[in-house]
């Protein structure tokens, strides 16, 4: 009564992790490898199971339990693969349990003993645990998470090798009617207790730590251009600023504001002018490299920390993204509408908070837009020939009306 009590732990604290992990990937919404690792836990349930309820005698008892254990440990690895952005080879996996499970075929035509069993499927685990392993050392991200992931692979490889080889110096044969007496039994109901409790403890940590990091950077995400925050941006700049004194390298903000934003929103509604900032969000990413840091930091205002950079080539990103923007088809606008923005760039000085750097970038982009919009300004430089004020084509026409919203 007693062992049969016992045998009931291991599974039922298997099913508790899985649908903690179920749990998790609701909840938090997290990547699949996270109700990957609960599959494999249920797997390994039934696989528990089954070894404490199927006849201890039964030919088919490993078998049954191999599928299972074999299914459980590739979800798991192919799991915490994915989660380290890696891909299991899946058919040597498949090649490993179909030879595993042949050779396991033979030993039980050939003998009573459990012993053979137990070195044959063992050693099949093991040998995809390694291979587990190999694919997760490959993986280019390694942060204290991923090194107690592959660690605690690299005890389970070890565990599936060692075990069966050390307990089995002590019981030389287990005859498969007392298989469920012997010590190789007992042993391995603790070994898979403790091996279950401290997999799931680093998993649901990673989880965990998966989900506070979403959070936090869907709260410093502009959800409209994917871009940082006003609040993000600012941070990036406390911390980018001292950085950039200390290391002695030069670093220039550009602020963009797109012209005449509000007579988008008047002539083609707000849908439309949302998807223009989100177009230029888009573009601005694409073309800053990937140490600059950009967010948009109001209605239709963005910002470019450049990193490293010195005032001229940053006024001439500033200026290709403007070229760019200029050149960019609207979907919800009509095709031939072309819209402007207006940018100002300086550079920090000595000592400079970014208070007093901003004020410098946005009285350069006020500068901008009085002398026309659709231009650079710098305010390192002062321009020794103002260039007169362009007319913009498209949006300054007082004639446009709501009419361009059926068009
Ligand atoms: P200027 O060239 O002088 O910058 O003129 P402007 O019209 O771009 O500037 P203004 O500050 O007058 O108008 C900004 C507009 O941006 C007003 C507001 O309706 C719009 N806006 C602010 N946030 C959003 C947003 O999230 N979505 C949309 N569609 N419009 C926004
Ligand atoms: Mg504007
Ligand atoms: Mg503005």
């Amino acid at each position: 009564m007693q062992t049969q009590i016992l045998g009931l732990v291991t599974p039922l604290m298997a099913l508790f992790f899985a649908a903690t992990f179920a749990v998790l990937w609701r909840m938090g919404r997290l990547k699949r490898h996270v109700l990957g690792f609960g599959i494999a836990y249920v797997l390994s349930a039934i696989g528990f199971l089954i070894t404490h309820f199927l006849p201890a005698d039964a030919f088919y008892l490993f078998h049954t339990t191999q599928i299972f254990y074999s299914l459980a440990s590739t979800v798991m690895l192919a799991s915490v693969c994915e989660r380290a952005g890696q891909r299991l080879h899946l058919w040597s996996f498949v090649f490993v349990y179909v030879v595993t499970a042949l050779v396991l075929a033979i030993a039980v035509s050939l003998t009573d003993d459990v012993a053979p069993r137990l070195i044959i499927v063992n050693m099949g685990y093991g040998v995809m645990f390694a291979m587990g392993v190999t694919t997760l050392l490959t993986a280019r991200r390694r942060d204290i998470i991923d090194i107690a992931i592959i660690a605690v692979m690299v005890f389970q490889a070890a565990d599936f090798f060692v075990r069966p080889t050390l307990t089995l110096l002590f019981e030389q044969t287990i005859p498969a009617a007392v298989y469920r007496d012997s010590i190789y039994y007992s042993l391995i109901g603790l070994v898979l207790g403790v091996k279950g409790v401290t997999n799931a403890m680093v998993l649901i940590g990673a989880s965990i730590a998966e989900w506070i990091r979403t959070l936090r950077e869907s709260s410093e995400r502009d959800p409209l251009t994917g871009l940082r925050n006003r609040g993000a941006f600012e941070q990036a700049m406390r911390s980018l600023l001292p950085r950039a004194q200390t290391e002695a390298r030069p670093l220039t903000l550009v602020i963009a504001d797109i012209d005449l934003f509000k007579q988008v929103n008047d002539i083609w509604g707000h849908q439309a002018g949302d998807k223009v900032l989100a177009g230029f969000g888009e573009l601005i990413e694409r073309m800053i490299r990937g140490c600059d840091v950009a967010g948009r930091i109001g209605g239709e205002e963005f910002c470019i920390a450049v990193w490293n950079c010195e005032n001229e080539p940053a006024e001439r990103l500033a200026e290709r993204i403007r070229q760019a923007f200029a050149r960019l088809e609207h979907c919800g606008l009509n095709d031939d509408i072309r819209l402007t923005a207006s940018f100002g760039v300086a550079t920090a000085r000595d000592g400079e908070t970014y208070m007093q750097l901003f004020a410098r970038a946005d009285q350069a982009l006020y500068r901008a837009k009085s002398s026309g919009r659709d231009r650079v300004e710098n305010a390192e430089t002062r321009r020794l020939e103002e260039t007169p004020p362009k007319p913009n084509p498209m949006l300054i026409d007082n004639s446009l009306n709501v009419d361009r919203r059926s068009a």
